[in-house]
């Protein structure tokens, strides 16, 4: 467990908890890493801070965000949209949310995002950004001048999420991917040729040399063809780069040895699924009775070896009226709705940290030796208590640097009867 050197550490933090591990421990900081991990000691450092017995956790992941519409419910309120709160319901408000807004709001929503992911410990997002034309370039823009403005608290990278259908579409991934976005996204079931738009996705990422990061049927129709096309053509082309299908949810609704034919598949082709269980909850299966919860198998996909990471997808904007930018919270929901009881809390921890980071082909934050030091202080005592009272951030450390301290005072009073 001891692990480091005798060189001073830029900062060492003493008397904190680790998950899954009895005792006090130390961290020892340098250069934006983490040099030591050990039992509490008093060790040679430029700084000492005690974290007073809180928990630390790895920084969290969040994979799967959508910046550019993110706190527009209340536009959508007064779009006059039929309120039935489907997926094509959100689509057309957001198109005239689109209409009415202005660079100036995204950003200022987006900068709102990224606060609210901090606070909750997340040290890398991904999102998404519409870019069907080549006005949306200037939300890019200024998306990408809003990720350097925060880049010493967070890492936001962007995702081109465009029309693969067309030449004209074709032309934006390209300049989008040379302004700075880092992956190849987009809705292939959303097109008139599914597989098609996968190809097109496919060539994209071959010719830019990105990862992939695609929506991936999003629908409850068992025929919706994309995982399954997606994954053969990977192991057609021997593909090597991370792919990650976020959604996923026509999986769930297929016949059982169909479904276990695709995760074969999903499984061979090193293909990332990325589950977004609020906003699918929300928006699936709103026709049906019973209602079905609308994600993929999620347990099925962990037994058969395949990464699996849950994102929060759109918060509080036309898609999804709520939610937050809070992975733990996403994972504590997940392990409700995919009823993952047999999953240990480290299992769930990894769902919003080092399995998304994999799906993304991003370093993961760990609490060891020669990590990013990216990491959360936690009031409470374990793991299991992080997931299920998700407890006030202490301290929230990004490159070996605090960024954010948070303080909250409990006090219980006395009830009439004990007062008297
Ligand atoms: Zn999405």
């Amino acid at each position: 467990m001891n692990e480091g050197s005798s060189q001073a550490f830029d900062l060492l933090l003493r008397d904190l908890r680790l998950p899954g591990q009895s005792g006090a421990h130390c961290l020892g900081l340098r250069d934006g890493r983490i040099a030591h991990l050990g039992a509490d000691a008093d060790l040679p450092a430029a700084s000492v801070r005690n974290a007073g017995g809180a928990l630390a956790l790895p920084g969290l992941v969040e994979p799967h965000a959508h910046l550019d519409k993110t706190y527009s419910h209340d536009c959508h309120l007064v779009s006059g949209s039929s309120g039935r709160g489907a997926l094509c319901d959100a689509i057309a408000a957001m198109r005239e949310y689109k209409r009415q807004r202005s660079i100036e709001d995204v950003v200022s929503r987006a900068e709102r995002a990224l606060q609210r992911a901090v606070s909750a410990g997340v040290c890398y997002l991904r999102s998404h950004i519409d870019l069907g034309s080549a006005e949306e370039l200037a939300v890019l823009d200024a998306m990408l001048g809003l990720a350097q403005r925060w880049s010493g608290r967070i890492t936001a990278e962007f995702t081109v999420l465009g029309n693969l259908a067309d030449a004209d579409g074709r032309a934006i991934f390209a300049e989008a991917l040379q302004m700075g976005a880092v992956a190849v996204g987009g809705t292939p079931a959303l097109c008139a040729a599914p597989e098609a738009a996968v190809d097109a996705a496919l060539d994209l990422a071959t010719q830019y040399g990105r990862p992939l990061d695609l929506h991936i049927d999003e629908t409850e129709d068992p025929a919706s063809p994309c995982l399954r096309h997606l994954a053969q053509r990977c192991i057609e082309l021997d593909w090597r780069g991370p792919v990650a299908a976020s959604h996923c949810c026509s999986l769930g609704f297929l016949p059982d040895a169909q479904r276990a034919e695709v995760i074969d598949l999903v499984q061979r082709a090193g293909i990332s699924v990325i589950t977004l269980p609020a906003c699918n909850l929300v928006l699936m299966g709103r026709e049906a009775q019973p209602t079905p919860r609308g994600i993929p198998p999620v347990a099925e996909l962990l037994d058969a070896g395949i990464n699996v990471a849950v994102g929060g997808d759109n918060v509080q904007d036309p898609f999804q009226p709520w939610g937050d930018y809070d992975p733990l919270a996403q994972s504590a929901l997940l392990a409700h709705v995919a009823q993952l009881d047999g999953a240990d809390s480290a299992t769930l921890l990894a769902l919003a940290s080092a399995n998304p980071a994999r799906a993304l082909g991003i370093e993961a934050a760990t609490l060891a030796v020669g990590s990013p030091a990216h990491f959360s202080l936690l009031d409470c005592a374990d793991l299991r208590a992080a997931l299920c009272e998700r407890p006030l951030r202490r301290a929230v450390y990004f490159a070996g640097r605090p960024v954010l301290e948070q303080t909250l005072s409990t006090q219980w009073l006395p009830t009439a009867m004990e007062a008297s």
